[in-house]
């Protein structure tokens, strides 16, 4: 016999697990070696307690090559039938502009940043999100913008929000929603409401001011398509000290007067249409902005301006402390990942095309739709409204044939309010549209001409929009907005931009609790697929059949994964999730005639948005103390649980804990919790550390949300999108969300919804479809183990210069350990933010920074991190420890280091005057390492203080640049 390799063998299909696992089998075994266990099975024997260890592995199939796999999910992709799309109702067809489809959304060094905790190295996201805020301003008219929320639906929702804080109608308790606001909004806004006690009022927008309001919301234009001067219905909301809010199309903006210049006092809406696919629903970036008087109750991000130690401009996130991570339950909202990448996009949209192309693509769109109607009207169809921007509605008696051409031509319509149907047509609508669409509502032989009514509608002019309501202010004349117009000029500053910020392409980014692990390009390459990206969310269900088979797989693996009965995949982040999942339990309880359980435990080790979140819920939030080894202290847990009893309504506890440990207890914590009739919330931000090991649902919890851009390969966009779908046992999934346009199967009808669209995200739902069909059982599990791995071997090399504040059994750490760098600051007076910046200098984004625990460093490398590049991560964490000695010896002064310079720009090293204790080549190249892969921060450290006593959240103008 010859020793040729079998076939099989040659076909081995695990490809894809050892590409997307860092370590190879020979640093497998040398950290093994180092951990002095024999196998990978001894380690995970000694780290996760036996009692929760699964019995059965995963059965979620085989793990199958990239090339299979993409085969695989384009037939299915192809099952969705790509109608033309005038249904509107917040989402259109747009032209994504192909550099920024290149070069923004397809290209990693935009998509696999993190959120710009670390703003000198993530100016070029700053920059465009400020270009986000400032066209959010132009736009709106308004003072005050934030750098995207979820959706316009939950933005509505934080309007809402953000009205009962602000208003001084401080009796009023009801919010008014108009009628004429799109379905879904008014879904979202009456959920939310629901779960603050808030009564909501859906009436004709000219009712509002006939109640005891504390807010009102409005659509312009209308959710059927009319142009309503809304000014005197502001002014009335405000006469009774209520918040006048406007949900507003971004496009309609460019044409209409700016809401704010109406009265409005907060306006919001989605920006998919600017060059962001639809995608069945998401993920898009909603804006947000509102009076400067109410900053301080803003939800979500804000950036501003602020300068660095050296005095140039340089951008940061601003006024953080509004938020969850420090305001917990007194947070403005429980945002953490937001829509950051959808969000640049839509700016990078503005900036390509500028102010006089958007404009001309508004003109053309609202041109369209003056033809069509004066078309439609030559021929005696009756439109429901004389003023409109882009959308007709026609009410009509042969609705059901119209429809039915219109499907027959592969055309979609909205059809969702009675008698009637809406036309929306948008940046992709073409004359020979227009002509399609005459043919489908007046039968073919019309004898309509698009150039003839263009030349009559011309001559005439219009007044579809009231001339009390035609914009005549300039929007975005920054210069941002007016110097890249060519493809050359984008593609540079696409690029320019890109190349300040430190990505997954560059170095691991080690955050704990965040799982920054690979985004593999064939997870990403079928998000961009026409046939998922171009679906319209309420299409009819039998066009997105290649959507509900890849949702039902992705599904049944979920449940499979969480040892749950049932999954929602309507919450587009882990907050979503943690939001929808205490409803859930809420619900629950209200059935069985326990509406009183309100009480909701927390330990005090959690991340900020379970106690916003449980705040939304209008839950009462009892703090459970942790005990010295950082578990969960059960003496208080126990006496906190029989104190509340009869009111507990859940705990909400993270697994393994955020201190990166297997906590022992947790079945017995699940026990108690269940003993006094309360429900476990295990927060499912570190399934990394449980995926086929063993599971929520095993262990014994009732509901969870998983960060799909965690553990499930979403790229973190920098800073969003993300999906957080919950998971459940079968007692609560009747209490999931559904949605009232598309009804979501396996949940009571009538359930509100707490996202836009019916499945969330659902354009970036392949990513995880395809990480899970790509690794199978064998390999998800693997990707787990090796985590651990990676993770222990980190810890014990650390270990030898720093102290671990916790671990858990047999010495062990689970997928991530917190450094602790208090005794050192104590000794040294070199802070964990000097740490931070400093790593930056060695071309590494800082761990993971004071959470769950103040002065400490929190690191997760993942499994997809070799051990090559865990070592250079070592490497330098041991470097930056010599050099805090040297200041403890006084070697340096504590004023004259390179940690606190740190990060040193090029600028900066390389400028006439240098006074520092340090020469110049080591405060930028510490090790030999970094001189092979070096990374400059571009502006030295941010004065955050600055910054937030002097708020600026557009961009700088011009002569600002120049001194
Ligand atoms: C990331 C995280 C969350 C919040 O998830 P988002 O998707 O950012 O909203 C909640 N809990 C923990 C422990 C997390 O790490």
């Amino acid at each position: 016999m010859s020793n040729a390799k079998s076939l099989e063998e040659l076909e081995q299909k695990q490809d894809f697990i050892r590409r997307h696992i860092g370590p190879s089998p020979a640093q497998v075994s040398d950290m093994l070696s180092a951990l002095e266990v024999s196998s990978v099975q001894e380690l995970i024997d000694q780290t996760v307690p036996a009692s929760i260890r699964l019995e059965q592995p995963l059965t979620v199939g085989q793990s199958r090559t990239e090339v299979e796999t993409l085969s695989y999910l384009k037939s299915v992709a192809s099952k969705n039938k790509v109608f033309k799309s005038y249904i509107g109702q917040g989402y259109h067809p747009t032209n994504v502009p192909h550099v920024i489809l290149r070069n923004v959304l397809e290209n990693p060094g935009w998509y696999t940043a993190y959120t710009p905790y670390q703003p000198e190295i993530a100016q070029g996201r700053l920059e465009s999100l400020l270009n986000f805020q400032t066209m959010t301003l132009d736009l709106t008219g308004l003072d005050l913008a934030s750098a995207s929320l979820l959706d316009e639906s939950t933005a509505a929702a934080e309007a809402m929000g953000l009205a009962k804080r602000v208003s001084k109608a401080k009796k009023a308790n009801a919010f008014f929603i108009a009628d004429d606001v799109h379905t879904q909004t008014i879904d979202v806004v009456t959920t939310r409401a629901e779960q603050f006690g808030f009564e909501v009022i859906v009436g004709k927008a000219e009712d509002a001011v006939n109640h005891d309001i504390f807010g009102a919301l409005f659509q312009y234009p209308t959710t059927s398509g009319e142009v309503v001067d809304i000014t005197d219905l502001i002014a009335g909301v405000q006469s009774k000290k209520a918040i006048a809010c406007v949900a507003a199309d971004i496009m309609s903006l460019l044409l209409l007067k700016a809401p704010g210049k109406l009265g409005a006092d907060v306006v919001l809406g989605s920006a998919q249409r600017f060059g962001v696919p639809m995608g069945y629903g998401g993920p898009h970036a909603a804006f947000f902005a509102t009076r400067d008087a109410y900053k301080r109750s803003l939800p979500g991000r804000i950036i501003g301006v602020s300068k660095d130690r050296l005095g140039n401009d340089a951008l940061r996130m601003a006024m953080q402390t509004r938020e969850q991570h420090i305001r917990r339950d007194k947070a403005n909202s429980n945002i953490c990942t937001a829509q950051v990448l959808l969000a640049n996009m839509a700016a990078f949209y503005a900036v390509y095309h500028g102010p006089q192309g958007l404009k001309t693509i508004a003109q053309r769109i609202h041109r369209f739709a003056d033809i069509l109607a004066s078309g439609l009207k030559a021929k005696g169809i009756a439109l429901k409204h004389s003023t409109w921007f882009d959308t007709l509605t026609v009410v009509s008696d042969s609705k059901d044939d119209v429809i039915a051409r219109a499907i027959a031509k592969g055309v979609n319509f909205a059809t969702n309010h009675e008698g009637e149907y809406s036309i929306s047509v948008s940046e992709t609508t073409t004359r020979a549209d227009i002509t399609e669409l005459f043919d489908i509502i007046l039968g073919e032989g019309h004898g309509l001409s698009v150039d003839a009514i263009a030349a009559d509608v011309e001559e005439n002019g219009s007044e579809s929009i009231p001339a009390s309501l035609v914009r005549d202010d300039e929007v975005l004349t920054h210069p941002n907005f007016n110097s890249y117009h060519s493809e050359t000029d984008m593609l540079r500053y696409i690029k320019r931009l890109e190349s300040k910020d430190l990505s997954l392409n560059h170095s691991m980014i080690s955050l704990g609790s965040c799982t920054m692990k690979l985004n593999a390009t064939a997870e990403m390459i079928p998000i961009t697929w026409p046939e998922f990206a171009n679906l319209h969310p309420f299409c009819p269900l039998d066009q997105a059949e290649g959507y509900q088979i890849m949702i039902n797989e992705l599904h049944d693996w979920l449940v499979n994964i969480t040892g749950y009965d049932a999954v929602s995949l309507q919450p587009n982040s882990g907050a979503q999730g943690e939001y929808a999942g205490l409803i859930a339990i809420r619900k629950y309880h209200e059935s069985r005639g326990d509406a009183h359980r309100n009480v909701c435990l927390i330990p005090s080790s959690a991340h900020g948005t379970n106690p916003a979140s449980a705040q939304m819920a209008s839950m009462k939030i009892v703090v459970v103390n942790c005990d010295k080894n950082g578990n969960v202290d059960m003496n208080d847990l126990k006496a906190k649980a029989e104190e509340v009893s009869e009111n507990l309504s859940c705990i909400m506890i993270t697994y393994p804990s955020t201190h990166g440990v297997y906590e022992e207890t947790i079945r017995e914590i699940c026990d108690i919790i269940h003993e006094h009739g309360g429900q476990v919330y295990m927060d499912g931000a570190n399934m990394n550390a449980q995926v086929g090991v063993t599971s929520p649902g095993f262990i014994g919890s009732d509901v969870s949300h998983l960060n799909l851009h965690k553990t499930f390969c979403i790229p973190h966009g920098g800073g969003g999108p993300g999906v957080g779908p919950i998971g459940v046992k079968s007692h609560l999934a009747p209490f999931m969300p559904n949605h009232s346009v598309i009804n979501v199967p396996g949940t009571n009808i009538g359930n509100g919804a707490v996202s836009a669209a019916p499945y969330g995200s659902a354009a970036i739902l392949p990513i995880s479809w395809a990480y899970i069909t790509m690794m199978g059982s064998e390999g998800l599990k693997q990707a787990t183990e090796m985590a651990i791995v990676n993770a222990n071997y980190l810890t014990h090399e650390l270990s030898k210069h720093f102290p671990i504040l916790y671990r858990g059994r047999n010495n062990r750490v689970a997928h991530e350990c917190i450094v602790d760098l208090r005794p050192l600051k104590e000794q040294s007076g070199i802070t964990e933010m000097d740490v931070a910046k400093r790593l930056q200098d060695y071309g590494f984004h800082s761990p993971t920074m004071s959470f769950p625990v103040a002065g400490t460093l929190m690191i997760e490398p993942t499994e997809s991190e070799s051990k090559g590049e865990i070592d250079r991560f070592i490497e330098a964490m041991v470097s930056i420890k010599g050099e805090i000695e040297k200041v403890i010896s006084g070697e340096w002064s504590i004023e004259n280091n390179p940690l606190v310079f740190a990060p040193h720009t090029q600028g900066d090293v390389l400028g006439n005057e240098w006074d520092r204790a340090y020469d110049r080549f080591y405060a930028a190249f510490p090790v030999p390492a970094v001189a092979k892969n070096k990374f400059w921060p571009t502006v030295t450290r941010i004065d955050d203080v600055y910054g937030d006593r002097n708020l600026v959240c557009s961009c700088p103008a011009v002569e600002t640049y120049r001194d």
